[in-house]
């Protein structure tokens, strides 16, 4: 048996053909359906590691409201350090009605600003995949919907949540001026154009690149160094597209995107209406990555309109372990038992109330969590 450090993990033995993964993971559940949808995805990982011969360690963490209400602010240094010195971080959401009046630096969502930040996670990769037994569950015809498989690529870390100027000013005639700023290097385009175009090899080999280069002079630049990037991925077929009619087509015709890429804002939007094509937000994990340390969590907020109901849809978050696995850690075969035992769950009726349709299995988180796990098994 051969043992050696990883730079995506901890200590790795290696054993004719068989991988085994000591590994630390951050646990991060935060506010709302956060702290009832992450302890499912963890008793996931605990029965993968036990199935397929891996350590994993899940030191928890205060992040968002709850970091808040316990020491004042929503990245407390400690968390911000135990995320750092982990091989990967699983994430709940952050936020409620309980924050909202609270002064815009101290709120719950800058948690996330910060761990994106700090890590360096520049990349956020968000899959839209239809199961095909949810296909009624969207509010989309049947036949626009079925068979969709989108990858979002949102740039993580630049353009207008990041860019200064920014703020509010007084203006001297006592009213007052908004300011953000949309800016983009050429590193920053090219970084995450890589990250698109790789991510295309793996699947259908199609990029679609999304601005708005007819107004915006980021997005000129932006269209310009995509270009550049693609001469280096001849195998992929690259296209543009402006982020109305992006808009627009994601409704109209889904089935022909594969790899969407994205900057900060655009992906924003058009992630959370790609989402909803696949039936409900509770289904969709996502991946942020670029330096060390991964991020993996669901792609929806903290719910508070149904947290603490034991009713929030666990499978996104389930997924985003899933996700861990292979992005952090390279465990593709893990992850796809996971994705099967999703699938197989979802396939014997089983639905949380988001999902639900006459005719299936209505569940709550718990009993939707024990399902999979069973699957798994
Ligand atoms: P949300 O994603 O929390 O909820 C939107 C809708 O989707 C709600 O009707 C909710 O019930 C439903 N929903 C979300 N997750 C679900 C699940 N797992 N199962 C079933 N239904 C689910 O968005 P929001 O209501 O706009 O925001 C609520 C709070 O979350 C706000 O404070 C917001 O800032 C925060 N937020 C956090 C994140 C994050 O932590 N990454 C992301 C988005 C919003």
């Amino acid at each position: 048996m051969r043992k050696y450090w990883s730079k995506a993990c901890g200590v790795i033995t290696h054993n004719e053909g068989e991988w085994s993964v000591k590994a630390k993971i951050a646990v991060l559940a935060g506010d709302g359906v956060g702290r009832e949808i992450v302890p499912e995805a963890v008793k996931v990982l605990k029965v993968v590691a036990e199935k397929f011969g891996h350590t994993f360690e899940f030191t928890p963490g205060d992040v968002g409201g709850q970091a808040i209400d316990k020491v004042g602010v929503p990245l407390p240094p400690e968390t911000l350090t135990l995320a750092k010195q982990s091989d990967a971080v699983l994430l709940g959401a952050v936020g409620g009605p309980k924050w909202e009046g609270l002064e815009y630096n101290l709120r719950p969502e800058r948690a996330l600003l910060g761990l994106r930040e700090h890590l360096g996670l520049y990349a956020n990769l968000r899959p839209a995949k239809l199961y095909p037994m949810l296909a009624d569950a969207s509010t989309l015809k049947r036949e626009v919907i079925e068979g969709i498989d989108i990858l979002v690529i949102r740039e993580l870390t630049g353009g207008i949540y990041f860019g200064k100027p920014k703020g509010i000013e007084k203006l001297p005639n006592g009213s007052e001026r908004g300011v953000n700023t949309e800016v983009y290097t050429t590193e920053e385009i090219t970084r995450i154009a890589k990250v698109a175009f790789e991510a295309a090899r793996k699947r259908r080999k199609k990029v679609m690149s999304v601005d708005k280069a007819n107004v915006l002079e980021s997005s000129e630049l932006w269209r310009r160094v995509v270009i550049a990037v693609h001469k280096d991925y001849p195998d992929v077929e690259l296209s543009h597209i402006y982020v109305d009619n992006a808009a627009m087509q994601l409704v109209r015709n889904p089935r022909q995107f594969d790899v969407m890429l994205c900057n900060n804002i655009f992906g924003d939007i058009l992630s959370d209406e790609a989402a909803m094509l696949t039936g409900s937000i509770g289904m969709l994990p996502s991946a942020s990555i670029g330096a060390k340390v991964g991020l993996f969590e669901p792609i929806h907020g903290s719910a508070p309109d149904i947290a603490g109901k034991n009713i929030a849809n666990p499978i996104a978050t389930i997924a985003s372990a899933a996700m861990l696995l292979s992005y952090a850690f390279k465990l593709d075969m893990e992850a796809a038992a996971i994705e099967q035992a999703i699938v197989k769950t979802l396939d014997v009726g089983y639905r949380t109330k988001d999902i639900h349709s006459p005719g299936t299995r209505l569940v709550g988180t718990t009993e939707m969590g024990e399902a999979i796990l069973h699957n798994l098994k």
